[in-house]
Formats: C-alpha cells, structure tokens, sequence
C-alpha cells in the first residue's frame, strides 16, 4: 500500500484530531526515521520532546524485552522490583522526597494539583485552595490540566473547567503578586514554556517564585515534562538555577518512548500530603514502564548524557545564530541545551516545517511561529549541521 492509500485509510476510522503531516513512520535507527516507502529523515522533533535516547540505543530495548518476560503489569496493590529501583533514581536525581508515577503528563499534572490541594487542606484545615498559573503555558487536555493551560483556544470549548485558577504572565513577578489571595496554595509554571514557544523562565522569576511560596506557605510546582530528563544539559531544568519546587511534574522523555510520566514531591509536600485512599492508578508505574525508567538513568549515567548536552549545547546555539544572520525571516533563537526555538517572521511556520519533511528534516512547530528543536539528546555535531543545511533551505524557500 502507497502512503497516500495508508494515510487516506488512517482517516476511516481514527477520529480527526490532528492534522497529521503527510507521512508515515515504520522504524527508527539512530537519530533517524524512516517512511514506508523507505526515506530517511533526521529526527530534530524525538517524538516531542520523547525519544531522548533515539531509537534501539545499545541496551535499551534488552532491558525491555528482558522485562516483558517476567513481568508486564501488576497492580499498585503490591510491591514490585522495578518499583523501587525506578522511585529511587527518580528521588536520587532530583533530590526530592517521594514520587508517584502516572502514564502521562498530563496525569502527572492532575496529580500535582491534588496534592496541592491536599497539602492547604491539611495546613489550613479547609478546602478551597487557588492555584496561580501562567499564560502560554501548557499542562496537558484533561480538565484539570487543561484548568491550569494558558490558552484560550485549548480551554473555551469545554468550560467550565476547573474553578480557582488565575492566570498571571510568565517571567513578570508583580503579575503574579497581583493574583495572589489568602486562598492561593500553589503557583504551577514550565521552568521552561515549551508548547507557548520556548520560553526559559528567568533566574530573577524562579527565585520569585521560590521567595512567595515560602513566605505564604504555598507550594511551588515546577512542570518538567518537556524540558526536563536531561534536555537542558541538566536532569531537571531547574538545577541550572539552583531553585527546587515542592512538586515536580514528569513524563515525555522519563522512560523514552514508554508511556510514563510521575510527580515528585519534595519533604514539606510529602508530609502534609496525598495519603492512602487518596489517589491511585491501576497502570501507573507498573514494571513494563518502570524498567524504562531505570534503564534510561543507567544510560543517562554510563553514557554521561548530560555531559553531551552541555557540551554540543554551545555549537547549537552558534548554528542557530548563523541561521538567524544569513536568512531574513529568522529573527531570533532562544531556548536551553537541546529545546530551542527558532522565531520565524513573514513566513508561515506551518509551510517551513512542511518543506523541512519533504527534505528530510523532522521538526515541529511551538506557539505561533516558532521552530522547535527537541533532538534526541544523543545527536551529533554533524548532525546539527545536517539539520541547519536544511532548515536554512527550507526556510529560504518556504
Ligand atoms: C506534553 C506536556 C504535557 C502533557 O503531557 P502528556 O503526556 O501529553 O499528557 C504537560 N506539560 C508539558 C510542559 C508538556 O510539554
């Protein structure tokens, strides 16, 4: 079957919520995918923001199948192995207190926002708690998740969402003072904004941030779905700046291509927090994940893939400068380590990322005309040279 025939076929019976581009993937090698019809392309977008490793990375999927034949699922009803290696490199890592793994982000998220609650309940001794999120932002389309999303276009056909959010702008701290009331728990931000366009939160922001939150009692929740396990050249983004959230979100690239996400809570959060017959999930963290998860701090510390990452992270960014000097219609990067974006101007991004697939070049799209760069963490020098080749063409001729 041609892939015009597979893709016509797809919009039988798969309901139409993506517009999906005109292709599609049957393997991964390396930093590469392939068609069904055999073409090679460069993967700058690792499934957004997921495949940190690439694809079949050595031992990778060892541990998988290796895990497939003893154990897939088990309820959270009982212990497992894998279990507790995967809850204490997450713990190690961050050098936070207790995880919960969910099968998503945006379960990480519905999480996060539970234990908040839970945390005013018992302090204050009553329910109610508002949270403080941001505008451009993005934390997932469930309801809840979808509460604390800063855009109007995600929310307004299926309000009324949740109560008790307001909305304050990312990186301007007198915003946020002003949504502040005696019933605001928690303040929920990406440390870098990552679907709004790839925004770094400022260090004068997160220190903010950090400063309001334990004046009033509140919780500070960093969302590291997309920007952290590595993506900064840091395992969580927030390291670079020396500030840690009281809840931490997870998910995209935690278990590199399984479905698994987790929220993490610091000691103040732990102690005042989610309890028995609070919470649950039948999936979440089972052993199939939980051997992801493990397997990929192993490879993240035998391959010293943060090392990589700060390391390469100089020679993007100089690739992307070059960019933004030799094309008119790139007007500027920014971003950290391996999530940067490339804003486009006077063109549609849209068209650009469209040609890039035509040529070879995985890429996606962040807020309204931005390029995002989320490689693999595993990518090369000549690989961004690849990428940039293309791009520039692209970009000249969209
Ligand atoms: C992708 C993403 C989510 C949602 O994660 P899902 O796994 O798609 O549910 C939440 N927050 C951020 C920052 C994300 O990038």
């Amino acid at each position: 079957m041609s892939m015009q025939n597979q893709m016509e076929e797809a919009e039988v019976s798969i309901l139409h919520t993506y517009n999906r581009f005109p292709v599609v993937f049957e393997r991964g090698e390396g930093v590469y995918l392939y068609d069904t019809e055999g073409k090679k392309y460069l993967d700058f977008a690792a499934g957004i923001a997921v495949n940190a490793l690439g694809y079949h990375y050595p031992g990778y999927d060892e541990a998988l199948k290796e895990q497939i034949d003893k154990l897939t699922h088990i309820s959270n009803l009982y212990y497992n192995e894998t279990l507790i290696t995967a809850g204490a490199r997450v713990t190690l890592q961050s050098g936070m207190s207790k995880v919960f793994f969910t099968n998503s982000g945006t379960e990480a998220i519905e999480g996060a926002i539970k234990a908040a609650r839970r945390y005013a309940y018992d302090k204050r001794g009553h329910a109610g708690g508002e949270i403080i999120a941001m505008n451009h932002s993005f934390h997932g389309r469930s309801i809840g998740a979808l509460s604390l999303t800063g855009n109007a276009h995600y929310r307004e056909p299926f309000e009324p969402l949740m109560g008790g959010v307001r909305f304050a702008d990312f990186n301007d701290l007198e915003s946020v003072k002003a949504c502040l009331n005696e019933n605001t728990c928690a303040i929920i931000a990406e440390t870098v904004q990552g679907e709004g366009g790839i925004y770094p939160a400022t260090q004068e922001f997160l220190e903010g941030l950090r400063r309001i939150c334990d004046e009033r009692d509140m919780l500070l929740i960093l969302d590291e779905i997309q920007c952290g396990m590595g993506r900064t050249g840091h395992y969580f983004a927030w390291q670079a700046y020396g500030i840690q959230p009281d809840i931490m979100t997870c998910a995209k690239a935690l278990g590199c291509g399984v479905p698994v996400g987790a929220f993490v809570l610091n000691e103040r959060a732990a102690a005042h927090s989610l309890v028995p017959g609070d919470h649950g999930t039948t999936y979440g963290g089972n052993p199939f994940v939980c051997a992801a998860v493990t397997k990929v701090f192993d490879i993240f510390e035998k391959d010293m893939i943060l090392a990589h990452v700060q390391e390469l992270t100089p020679y993007l960014e100089e690739t992307l400068e070059r960019l933004v000097s030799e094309v008119p219609c790139a007007a500027g990067h920014r971003g950290m380590g391996f999530i940067q974006g490339l804003v486009v101007e006077g063109k549609n991004v849209g068209d650009v990322i469209k040609l890039a697939l035509k040529k070879g070049l995985v890429i996606i799209s962040a807020g309204t005309n931005v390029i995002r760069l989320v490689p693999p963490l595993i990518i090369t020098r000549a690989h961004i040279d690849e990428m940039a080749a293309i791009l520039k063409e692209s970009l000249l001729e969209a």
